[in-house]
């Protein structure tokens, strides 16, 4: 199989020829119909296989230009995963123009502040920040139809899961959710029993 395979438009395809992304990977193969079709997702796999690309297609693929508000929001436990990650989402989405933000900690929150008021159609961002936003009224996450939590065995590590928590709350509930982790302690399961709608579990 290629990537012609799936429900692609030509602007994402063509990124992806530009990428030379010729092939899915095993991960992208399994996630990308799913996502397209509207399924929430529990997806072991590890950093390498193509996991951000994953859901990073689907979700481009589905993204309304037009629209003002934040469509998709991806949770990094990093903010050099949210940089990398915001930078994918950028070659992915490269021919729709895509915007895509990156919040973080370490970076005045009012030059954030500003770019938010510009169109924005993906926000990616570092849990802190993104509950500062959410906070503040700087970030609206009333249109997020996509939520991917990558890296969460990290984020419970790091000792964020309640704030990974606090910000599921705050996503309107018509959306489709993907966890994305290299392992699933009891905690990040009882996360994604509690605010998933019947996922379904992919192992790479
Ligand atoms: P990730 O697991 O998301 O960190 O991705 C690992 C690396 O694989 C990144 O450098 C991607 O650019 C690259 N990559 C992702 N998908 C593909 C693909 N289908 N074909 C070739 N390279 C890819």
């Amino acid at each position: 199989t290629n990537f012609e395979s799936y429900q692609l438009s030509n602007e994402i395809k063509k990124a992806l020829d530009v990428l030379k992304f010729n092939e899915p990977t095993k991960v992208q193969s399994e996630v990308i119909p799913q996502v397209l079709k509207g399924q929430d997702l529990i997806v072991k796999s590890q950093t390498g296989s193509g996991k951000t690309a994953a859901y990073a297609i689907p979700v481009c693929e589905k993204v309304v230009w037009e629209e003002n508000k934040p469509q998709a929001l991806v949770l990094t436990p990093t903010r050099e995963l949210a940089v990398q990650v915001r930078e994918d989402i950028t070659n992915i989405g490269r021919f729709k123009r895509i915007k895509a933000l990156a919040l973080y900690g370490r970076e005045p929150f009012t030059i954030q502040k500003d770019e938010l008021k510009q169109k924005t159609h993906i926000v990616v961002g570092t849990p802190g920040r993104l509950i500062d936003h959410i906070e503040q009224g700087t970030l609206d996450l009333s249109d997020i139809k996509y939520l991917a939590i990558d890296e969460a065995d990290e984020m419970l590590r790091m000792g964020f899961i309640d704030e990974v928590e606090s910000i599921i709350k705050e996503v309107p509930g018509n959306r489709v959710t993907m966890l994305y982790s290299a392992t699933l302690p009891k905690e990040i399961e009882s996360l994604c029993h509690k605010y998933m709608k019947d996922p379904i579990n992919i192992e790479i």
